[in-house]
């Protein structure tokens, strides 16, 4: 990467709730896990981080924010619902116009991932501290750069299958789980101009967070993710860039003359 280009301007945007009322949780991102990530991510030269949470006016996604975020980032749980339906609206047309989009966890729920998959986006689960094995099945992929085979957890919360999404475009890890199940953990899809990557990893009460292979999963995955387009969606009505072969029948509508 040249060290010349513009840094990639990254909002981590959490809830920020299980912070506070839960000390198991506080005890392991005594600041809220969005500054975990924000400190992990704001190691890369390549990131300007900045955060986002629920209770801020407008959930710190403001206009100015978001003309200003290339990635976002997102986690959220206990409360999907709190979120504005016409903040979600703006991030979704954000997204279509090219801003990268990462979604965490269980925000597999939240109205943002929900809308723009358009499907159930189920899943189930047991908090049960499973071991989970994160199968790295598209090597090759700039989201597992760095990476061996596997990324293990020793304690994780378990999502099994079927996972209701749509296929996804790419498929990026599988993970297994000490009670047998298996989840499309790492997932990637295109909306519009934007791009979309769902890692599973990532319940409250275990340090995932703190892990250097996660941690490397979502930098790989800001960069990935990042278009660098943000094209507004218009349907434009196209004058011929050459001269059109003569077509009687339009020459008449033309002099007949309808609308635009
Ligand atoms: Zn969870």
């Amino acid at each position: 990467m040249s060290t010349v280009s513009s840094p990639i301007r990254v909002t981590i945007w959490s809830e920020f709730r299980h912070e506070k009322k839960n000390p198991r949780v506080a005890a392991i991102y005594p600041h809220g896990m969005h500054q975990t990530l924000a400190a992990a991510l704001g190691q890369h030269p390549d990131f300007l981080v900045r955060t986002a949470t629920l209770d801020e006016p407008e959930h710190g996604l403001t206009d100015a924010v978001l003309d200003q975020t290339d990635v976002l980032t997102w986690w959220g749980h206990l409360a999907h619902g709190e979120v504005s339906d016409a903040i979600v609206a703006k991030v979704r047309t954000r997204v279509l116009e090219g801003m990268g989009l990462i979604v965490l966890h269980s925000a597999h729920y939240s109205k943002i991932f929900k809308s723009l998959m358009g499907d159930t986006c189920s899943l189930s689960w047991r908090e049960a501290n499973d071991k989970e094995r994160l199968w790295v099945i598209n090597r090759a992929h700039p989201i597992t750069k760095g990476l061996g085979p596997f990324i293990e957890l020793p304690s994780e919360e378990m999502y099994g299958e079927p996972f209701g999404i749509p296929t996804p475009d790419e498929l990026i890890f599988i993970s297994w789980f000490t009670g047998g199940e298996v989840f499309r953990s790492g997932a990637t899809w295109r909306r519009g101009h934007g791009n979309i990557f769902y890692f599973r990893p990532g319940h409250e009460t275990y340090p995932t967070y703190h892990n250097p292979q996660i941690q490397l999963v979502i930098a790989n995955s800001v960069r990935w993710a990042h278009s660098g387009v943000r094209i507004k969606d218009a349907g434009p009505n196209l004058a011929p860039l050459e001269p059109l072969p003569l077509d009687p029948e339009a020459t008449q509508r033309s002099t007949i003359g309808h609308g635009r």
